[in-house]
């Protein structure tokens, strides 16, 4: 019987090279292992024949092309029933599993692209298979053995199709089977099995988990042991399974920040306390501002203020949609600090937007003293006073010496996490995440809060299309068009988000080296087309995690000087980039963002108020989508309304109402948000959240140890 508690050597099977390689993924308890969750399944439930594959697409297409055929007394009931049925499960399906063995394996380059094709035989028939860019199909074929083939049916081929070796002990198949964020070396198989292993043997006993509401308002098991729960998140019965325990978890998520709350601001009020600021009200705001501010910015600015005057140490959230100034607001607040011969600290969560803020800030506040501190930067870390640090984690390191009056957190990394502050400071914590103010009170109780709710007058939402597959070529073209036209503009693509538990996992590189190549090869030939010398040609770079930091600032650097005009990025940039000269954007498959993901993403571009447009292109056609549970038209459908939906708010409330088991994975892939399974837009689960914990004073989430550590890590893993 295995505990939550344990640790992962105590699973048989795992052995000291696994205890290593999930160490570094942080980890180490039974408890961590059953929370490193699949990031898509894959249904495998039923098994086709090739045969079957065939009629079922020649029917389908006999009967959409033909609807007046059904009428026909002739048309054989049994095909049209057959039609119907299987075209419902098509609806929600875009995967074929079927059981063959492989002949006439054979691979070739067309340019860069690696083409790989064979046959695929089952007793039924016989299939054409392809495969792009698969270096490591070719070693893996064996004609004698027998597999599970799951891809997509394209034009009378199956498309991609994933390769399963069918053993005596393949207990994952021919069911939705859970796909998981590589741990290297090991393969899909093993996880799969590991987690098998301990979900069969974990201790029934374990603590309950927290009721749920039902619809009809009282509450009710969802599961009746934790060994159900785990069961349903790793080897679910069907995509309900997998909502239901995602709901659970995010419930579970929530009462434990509403508890944590509770009890920071208990400590908070019994100990803090911080320098007193004078301001002057005549001041309030400094006169080398390049802009008018928005209404919004200057009463946030007047609570702030008020705030600093007092000796209780401020503690507020500052809220405002991607571009509504936050900036701004927080550096005004800093200003005042140093007039009054204070420091003050801004910490971001990446390097890149440490650099920004400060060069943004130079330009609000020429005379402000500033003084960068990263990890490359710190060996020339210089006290001084009156002056604002702007930095990334190794700044925390520092706050000790610096002696800040006033920290500010860009984003909300700090959500939760245990003051660490020995000294006495006022906070400010910047975040992009829509809460609307009902909810503030809930979750933050101990945070006072400010909200930017009103966007700079020169601000445009950047235009945005969804291009359809044919037009994806001359909208780059296009793009390059107007990068041209004009020495000032500047690009992002944004690749698709392979792997969304892992912003650096070797997969999203791949992506953004792939999408480079395709690039280059459109590029190249608009510039035959237009001919265009190389020295007239545009400078593309790309930036992505696995880059050494020193080759992304350089990266950065270039970009800022103007020295590269296309940049092909992972979906990093989301947290923000604010290059003022950024005019476009191309999201790449785009169906895998939540939708205020990809209102984040827009908003890099356009931030100095000129005309800025954003393309969303689709990839579902030709690469297995994410999650095949959901649908493609639905997908469409959803890009269509972002691409007319301004308002950063109702864009998340959408994400939730289109809800499916596809949508869930939405909130873990947006980067802003660092809650780990709920959504802080999805009111019904953080009402009964509520409830629970004014009920259950004592309630304790057997997922506590997790999320402490989690709350942990989100304060140490961004910089
Ligand atoms: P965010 O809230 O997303 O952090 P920023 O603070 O980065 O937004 O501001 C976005 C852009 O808008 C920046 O280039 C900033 O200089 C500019 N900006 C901020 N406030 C105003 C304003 N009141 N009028 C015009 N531009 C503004
Ligand atoms: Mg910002």
């Amino acid at each position: 019987m295995y505990q939550l508690t344990h640790a992962l050597d105590k699973v048989r099977g795992i052995g000291d090279s696994w205890t290593t390689a999930l160490a570094k993924k942080n980890i180490n308890s039974i408890l961590d292992f059953l929370l490193y969750l699949p990031i898509r399944y894959e249904d495998r439930s039923q098994i086709f024949s090739i045969a079957q594959l065939k009629r079922l697409h020649n029917s389908v297409l006999v009967d959409d092309v033909n609807p007046g055929l059904k009428n026909e007394p002739n048309h054989q009931q049994q095909t049209s029933k057959f039609a119907k049925k299987e075209r419902n499960y098509q609806a929600k399906q875009e995967f074929f599993t079927l059981v063959i063995k492989v002949k006439d394996y054979r691979q070739y380059y067309k340019g860069r692209l690696l083409i790989a094709r064979a046959t695929l035989v089952d007793q039924s028939g016989e299939l054409p298979a392809i495969w792009f860019n698969n270096k490591f199909l070719k070693n893996k074929i064996n004609a004698q053995q027998q597999y599970y083939a799951s891809g997509q049916w394209k034009n009378g081929s199956l498309l991609q199709a994933n390769l399963e070796a069918i053993t005596t002990d393949s207990p994952h198949t021919a069911r939705l089977v859970p796909i998981y964020s590589q741990v290297t070396p090991f393969k899909q198989g093993s996880l799969r099995r590991l987690q098998k292993e301990i979900i069969d043997h974990l201790n029934p006993q374990e603590q309950l988990l927290a009721k749920q509401l039902t619809s009809s308002n009282s509450t009710s098991q969802v599961f009746s042991n934790v060994q159900e729960f785990f069961q349903a998140l790793h080897f679910p019965q069907s995509s309900q399974d997998i909502i239901q325990a995602r709901e659970q978890l995010a419930l579970e998520e929530i009462i434990f920040l509403i508890n944590k709350a509770k009890k920071l601001k208990k400590s908070w009020q019994e100990n803090h306390t911080a320098p007193q600021i004078a301001i002057n009200a005549q001041e309030l705001i400094p006169s080398t501002l390049p802009f008018a501010l928005t209404k919004a910015q200057q009463t946030a600015i007047k609570e702030i203020s008020a705030d600093l005057q007092k000796s209780t140490a401020m503690n507020r959230l500052l809220i405002g949609d991607v571009g509504s100034g936050k900036t701004a607001v927080a550096a005004i607040a800093a200003w005042h600090c140093c007039l009054a011969g204070h420091n003050a600290a801004l910490i971001a969560p990446t390097q890149i937007l440490a650099q920004q803020h400060l060069q943004s800030i130079k330009n609000l506040l020429p005379k402000q003293k500033v003084q960068l501190v990263t990890a490359q930067t710190s060996k020339n870390f210089k006290l001084d006073s009156a002056t604002l640090y702007i930095g990334t984690h190794a700044l925390i390191n520092k706050l000790e010496i610096i002696k800040p009056a006033l920290i500010i957190y860009d984003e909300q990394h700090r959500f939760g996490t245990k003051q660490r502050q020995s000294h006495q400071a006022h906070l400010l914590t910047m975040s992009a995440t829509p809460i609307p103010r009902s909810l503030m009170l809930t979750i933050f109780a101990h945070l006072q809060s400010s909200i930017l709710d009103e966007m700079p007058s020169n601000r445009v939402i950047a235009k945005s299309w969804v291009v359809p597959q044919v037009k994806e070529e001359a909208a780059i073209m296009w793009l390059a068009e107007q990068l041209l036209s004009s020495k000032d503009k500047q690009a992002f693509i944004v690749c698709p988000f392979i792997d969304p538990s892992q912003h650096a996992a070797l997969e999203n590189v791949a992506a953004v080296k792939n999408s480079l190549e395709q690039l280059e090869i459109i590029l190249n030939k608009y510039y035959q087309q237009q001919g265009l010398a190389k020295n007239q040609h545009l400078k593309v770079a790309i930036l992505h995690s696995r880059l050494k930091k020193q080759e992304q600032q350089a990266i950065i650097d270039r970009l800022y000087q103007k020295d590269i005009q296309i940049l092909v990025s992972t979906p990093m940039i989301e947290v923000g980039i604010d290059l003022p000269n950024a005019d476009l954007i191309v999201i790449q498959a785009a169906e895998r963002f939540g939708l205020a993901s990809l209102h984040q993403l827009r908003g890099r571009v356009g931030r100095a108020g000129q005309k800025s447009y954003c393309l969303l292109f689709s990839t579902q056609q030709t690469e297995p989508a994410p999650n095949n549970l959901l649908n493609r038209q639905e997908s469409h459908k959803r890009l269509q309304i972002f691409a007319q939906e301004k308002d950063g708010f109702k864009l998340a409330q959408l994400d939730l109402q289109h809800r499916g088991a596809g949508d869930i994975f939405g909130s873990a892939q947006s980067g802003f948000n660092k809650l780990q399974f709920a959504s802080w837009t999805n009111l019904k689960i953080i009402q009964e959240a509520k409830k629970i914990s004014e009920e259950q004073l004592d309630y304790q989430s057997l997922l506590t140890a997790y999320f402490e550590k989690q709350d942990f890590l989100n304060t140490i893993n961004n910089n």
